[in-house]
């Protein structure tokens, strides 16, 4: 054979190296196809990125195993977005390319498209009961079928379902099993109208429609309850009329539930949902109808800005500065400014929305690099909520409530009000000590302490899990009582029981809330009647519940002594989320923030203030500190059983950057060293110049080889 029948591909394998790999095969293969590759001893699904014929060839390369897809399934703009994540995130460009497929598909397997049904059959129908008198729970199911004929593994959930029950019933052929192909059972009528928009939102919709075409970013900045949502579906309507497609991405599974029915209710079956909770199953099937485009709009959570969408139109990121778009391990990828790179390679335009945009954000929008699009009017009559901070020193303090912050409460319940208590840390005690010896039960994997959980009786660690069951002597001296101190929201919704006993309180945090759905949980509240709603950041998120008047920030000291120079910039945003849980629907509203230090400037601030004059005191604040989005910076972590490795290997890279314009910090342990039994130290490279920085990463990337496999590096581009 000659050389020239061959073509040379190069394939993204998922291993832990920088670059992709050639191989040979027969036929033309286009990139974006996956195929089967022998990797060392091993076999490995890879994604060709890129293919040529070449004459001249190495001649050691192995062939292609397998093609696995009879047509390529990422476009080119798939692939560009690949090499980008990979060189922006120095992340090797396999563990990139296998992101872009659902799990079940990095596999060899793909689930088929069917779906098994389960039939009663002839005999089953007139089998008698009298048979099955000594297995009740066969008689059981077998009468369920005889009422429903047939029936789902899903289906048959819903009553006391066993596998071994129904594959007896099977082997008696009184039920037999099918299988069906799969159709879209589900039709979603569309109800929801659109709303008339006001000024502001139609001036906002205008300018999204001026840029329907043509790549530009856009700044939605709208206080709460201004419509921003309603704005967005406006222009989501326009762009599916012209059968392109919509990427809708959200920072958490709990919020896309509201967004989901709205979005379905008005464009029906033509929204899928993407997110880790769903089965692979249903993961497969909604990256299968977007990657096809018989889908049209996508929702999902971060990761799901890389499902491929032939005809992207539009990408809407909401909630653009949680920090849940950020992914916190290796490839550390921001959803957010990848979705913004993806709406450059398609030429379309993507909305930035929140009511307290990111300090790079805001910036970016003061510099004209994105169009700003403001809200400031709050849709419904309700004025913006009072801010009140309420002194603690020299109060008394019940399980962290003060006894003003008491009446308050009291007084809002008994006009037929509900009030949100806002405590970000979860568990009953977050603080349990020896007082003899001073001795507290730490978590033998990290370096912190436990918290006590009363409900499930254990001390547990917030970080790795680990558990140990309730104990009360001091494991160090004779003392045989530890003692307890702070409120996590499980205390505080012990105590308020007791203060309130005629009102029902309702904790959401993620021991409750990530098992259950949130909106199952928030339907209480939405019926309107007086309650106290506890909770930690997940409340304050974009929820509507338009009965809350008063919202009680029971810590507002938590950020003003933290190491994080972004605390202040969370804290102004949480104070403004939590804000906006208050007094929405037509009744006006109040937050109380507690404090021991009332006269900090930050705090007097964040009562007086906008949050644009905020963010404008910080921008300054971070330039003259030399810190992003002024400055850039790159984290370089290394993880080992052994601190002194890690110390040294970072030592032996910071001597590698050697460009005065970049300034590097370190080595030193990371805020938590030691977690699951793994040290953690990181050095920080930070510069004016973000190409510079990239460019000499590079280089010591190039450079830099890890002797041995005692030392794991990661790379945290943009750190949050
Ligand atoms: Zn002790
Ligand atoms: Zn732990």
């Amino acid at each position: 054979m000659k050389d020239s029948e061959y073509n040379v591909v190069e394939v993204a394998v998922p291993v832990p190296v920088r670059s992709s790999f050639s191989y040979l095969s027969k036929n033309q293969i286009l990139p974006g196809t996956r195929v089967k590759v022998s990797f060392g001893s091993r076999s490995l699904i890879g994604v060709v990125i890129s293919s040529s014929t070449k004459p001249n060839f190495q001649k050691d390369l192995k062939s292609i195993d397998s093609v696995l897809d009879d047509k390529e399934l990422l476009n080119k703009k798939d692939i560009e977005l690949i090499s980008w994540l990979s060189n922006y995130y120095k992340t090797p460009i396999g563990e990139v390319a296998k992101l872009f497929f659902p799990p079940s598909m990095r596999k060899e397997i793909e689930i088929p498209d069917e779906q098994e049904i389960f039939e009663l059959t002839q005999k089953g129908e007139f089998y008698s009961e009298d048979l099955l008198k000594k297995s009740p729970k066969q008689l059981e199911m077998l009468s369920y079928f005889r009422k429903e004929k047939t029936a789902t593994r899903h289906g048959l959930k819903s009553i006391s379902y066993d596998s071994r029950i129904l594959r007896e019933l099977i082997k008696k052929e009184l039920i037999s099993k099918k299988k069906i192909k799969y159709k879209e059972e589900i039709q979603y009528e569309t109800t929801e109208n659109f709303l008339e928009l006001n000024n502001e939102q139609k001036a906002a919709y205008e300018s999204f429609k001026e840029s329907l075409g043509s790549f530009n970013v856009h700044l939605l900045f709208g206080v709460t309850g201004s419509g921003k949502t309603e704005t967005y579906m406006h222009i989501v309507r326009d762009v599916l009329e012209n059968h392109k497609q919509v990427a809708v991405l959200v920072p958490e599974i709990g919020l896309t539930g509201s967004l989901e029915k709205s979005l379905k209710s008005r464009f029906g079956n033509k929204v899928v949902t993407m997110h880790s909770s769903l089965s692979n199953k249903d993961r497969q099937r909604s990256w299968k109808s977007i990657q096809s485009s018989s889908a049209k709009i996508i929702l999902g959570t971060r990761s799901s800005i890389f499902t491929s969408t032939p005809d992207l139109g539009l990408i809407i990121v909401d909630e653009e500065h949680d920090s849940s778009y950020k992914q916190n391990e290796m490839p550390c990828y921001s959803a957010r400014d990848t979705a913004i790179y993806k709406a450059k390679l398609h030429d379309c335009p993507i909305v930035l929305a929140s009511a307290t945009p990111s300090l790079e954000s805001f910036n970016n929008a003061k510099l004209k690099k994105y169009a700003l699009n403001k809200l400031e009017e709050r849709v419904s009559e309700a004025s913006k909520p009072k801010l009140e901070l309420i002194d603690l020193r020299g109060k008394e303090i019940i399980s962290g409530l003060a006894t003003n912050t008491i009446a308050e409460i009291k007084k809002e319940l008994t006009n037929g009000n509900q009030v949100m208590i806002f405590q970000n840390r979860r568990g009953y005690s977050p603080v349990v000590v020896c007082e003899s010896c001073g001795w507290s039960p730490n978590c033998p994997n990290c370096d912190v302490r436990m918290v006590y959980h009363k409900q499930t009786n254990k001390y547990s660690c917030h970080h790795c899990g680990y558990a140990e069951n309730y104990f009360q002597e001091c494991k160090v001296c004779p003392n045989n009582e530890l003692s307890f101190y702070g409120a996590g929201t499980e205390k505080l919704e012990e105590s308020l029981r007791t203060i309130f006993p005629d009102f029902p309180i309702l904790r959401i945090d993620s021991d409750i809330s990530y098992k259950k759905d949130l909106n199952t949980l928030l339907a209480q509240p939405l019926k309107g009647d007086p309650m106290i709603l506890v909770g930690t950041q997940i409340l304050a998120k974009g929820h509507h519940l338009p009965d809350i008047t008063l919202v009680v920030i029971l810590d507002g000291d938590f950020s003003l002594y933290s190491l994080d120079f972004r605390a202040t910039e969370r804290m102004n945003q949480l104070i403004t989320q939590v804000s906006g849980r208050s007094g929405r629907g037509n009744k006006s509203g109040k937050v109380l923030i507690q404090t021991f230090v009332p006269e900090h400037p930050s705090l007097e601030k964040v009562v007086d203030s906008s949050y644009e004059t905020l963010a404008e005191n910080l921008l300054q604040d971070r330039n003259q500190n030399k810190l992003p989005p002024f400055y850039h910076s790159i984290n370089l972590i290394t993880e080992s059983t052994s601190y002194i490795s890690c110390k040294e290997e970072l030592n032996k890279i910071r001597s590698m950057f050697v460009n005065p314009h970049i300034d590097v910090i370190g080595p030193q342990p990371c805020i938590i060293e030691k977690r699951k039994n793994i040290f953690r130290w990181q050095i920080s490279a930070k510069s004016k110049n973000r190409t510079l920085l990239h460019n000499s990463l590079n280089r010591v990337l190039e450079n830099h080889k890890i002797i041995g496999n005692k030392v794991r590096l990661s790379i945290d581009v943009d750190p949050l």
